[in-house]
């Protein structure tokens, strides 16, 4: 169904995969903006419905708009097949109730994103699946915590907000030898910077919201792999559970797709600039970014990602109190909790993203009240340190 052995480079994928023109000739990309699809006779309905022919049917589970877009990313990942939903939480709740039952235990890092956590702990242990979490970059602890309902591991790399690394090539194969699924949240990264399933990992997510879209305008999400995990089991939740992506929002995915590779390594580039003045600053204690040399895994991320990233976090002196008043001083910086847009937000974890994690939580998994992230854009970076004031934090 799907083209990922295309001969085309990333970029050109990028731009063109996916399509194939309808018979008006159009340029760009058709939204099909329509819910259901006509059959010719009853008897065709009865063979979509039936699946003896491919076709559209409903569009809860099949739209060509939204098809486009899952093509797509299943090319720049390198997956033969992909399900786009309707957000990134989406993707992740249909991957579980895809792959996942009451009994079976997960094992996940304690550098999740925070609607992840909670999505575990306050809603799928409800139903029975049980979770433990471990340091990210602790190999062992990922090895000892291996059980034998363990189902999966997922984890996020870099993670939110403080950048540390997981190894997936080394979980990886920790993941094959127990014969368990490794699940990477690519967010952060984006096929442009990082493709796990190359590394070895089972099944890629996406939050669509951020980098893909990368220009703060629709929600959306996706989950990649092969045919029978993505394809038939993730596939039979969104059919039958509904959390679909809409044709209007994949189309712009699509058009944020076209110039993701552009901006990664712009924003990259952007966001290296930024660290590295940061850490030159009195008012700044400490500095989290792949791309610094003193990250402690700085040699991983040069082997796993093709470059650094967009997200820089930083701690300030003075707590909380001088943390939102830096956040308060700026005048171009989005306040606002988003990131992967090409505008620069900045936002203090610990009463926002992390807010409903308990204190002993957030201890340890190292969010400060002193942090704050920032997800460098694609303004002139001279404009974006003009605006973080921290000369004026005494
Ligand atoms: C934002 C985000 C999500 C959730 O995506 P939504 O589109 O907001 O539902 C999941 N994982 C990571 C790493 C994210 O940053």
């Amino acid at each position: 169904m799907h083209n990922p052995g295309d001969r085309h480079s990333f970029s050109t994928r990028a731009i063109r995969a996916g399509h194939r023109r309808t018979n008006e000739g159009e340029q760009s990309e058709p939204i099909f903006a329509t819910s259901s699809f006509v059959f010719e006779n009853a008897a065709q309905a009865a063979a979509r419905f039936a699946y003896t022919e491919e076709g559209n049917v409903y569009s809860r589970f099949t739209n060509p708009t939204v098809r486009i877009f899952e093509e797509r990313l299943a090319s720049l990942e390198g997956g033969s097949s992909c399900v786009a939903t309707a957000s990134g939480m989406a993707a992740i709740l249909s991957t579980c109730l895809g792959l996942l039952g009451a009994g079976d235990h997960v094992l996940t890092s304690q550098s999740i994103f925070g609607a992840t956590r909670l999505l575990f702990t306050n809603i799928l242990r409800r139903f029975g699946v049980e979770f433990d979490f471990v340091r990210l970059d602790d190999i062992d602890a990922w090895r000892e915590g291996i059980r034998k309902q363990t189902k999966l591991l997922f984890l996020e790399t870099p993670a939110n907000p403080l950048t540390e690394l997981g190894d997936i090539a080394a979980l990886a194969e920790i993941a094959r030898s127990y014969d368990i699924l490794l699940v990477v949240d690519n967010c952060f990264c984006t096929p442009a910077l990082q493709r796990p399933l190359d590394l070895g990992a089972h099944i890629v997510i996406h939050s669509a919201t951020k980098y893909l879209d990368g220009q703060g305008r629709c929600v959306g999400g996706a989950v990649i792999g092969d045919e029978e995990l993505v394809g038939e089991k993730v596939f039979s939740v969104l059919r039958s559970a509904g959390p679909s992506m809409s044709p209007f929002n994949a189309w712009v995915f699509l058009k944020g797709l076209e110039t993701l590779e552009l901006r990664m390594n712009a924003i990259s580039e952007n966001a290296n600039k930024l660290a590295l003045w940061l850490t030159q600053q009195p008012a700044v204690k400490r500095v989290f970014y792949p791309g610094l040399e003193d990250h402690p895994q700085y040699d991983l991320a040069r082997i796993q990602q093709r470059a650094p990233g967009g997200i820089v976090s930083f701690e300030v002196k003075g707590g909380r109190d001088a943390a939102w008043r830096l956040i308060d001083a700026t005048e171009m910086l989005s306040i606002t909790a988003n990131l992967g847009d090409v505008k620069t937000t900045i936002t203090h974890p610990a009463s926002t993203t992390h807010s409903r994690w308990t204190t002993e939580q957030r201890e340890a998994a190292g969010i400060t009240e002193d942090l704050i992230r920032i997800s460098v854009g694609l303004e002139d970076i001279d404009d974006i340190r003009a605006d973080i004031r921290l000369a004026d934090l005494d």
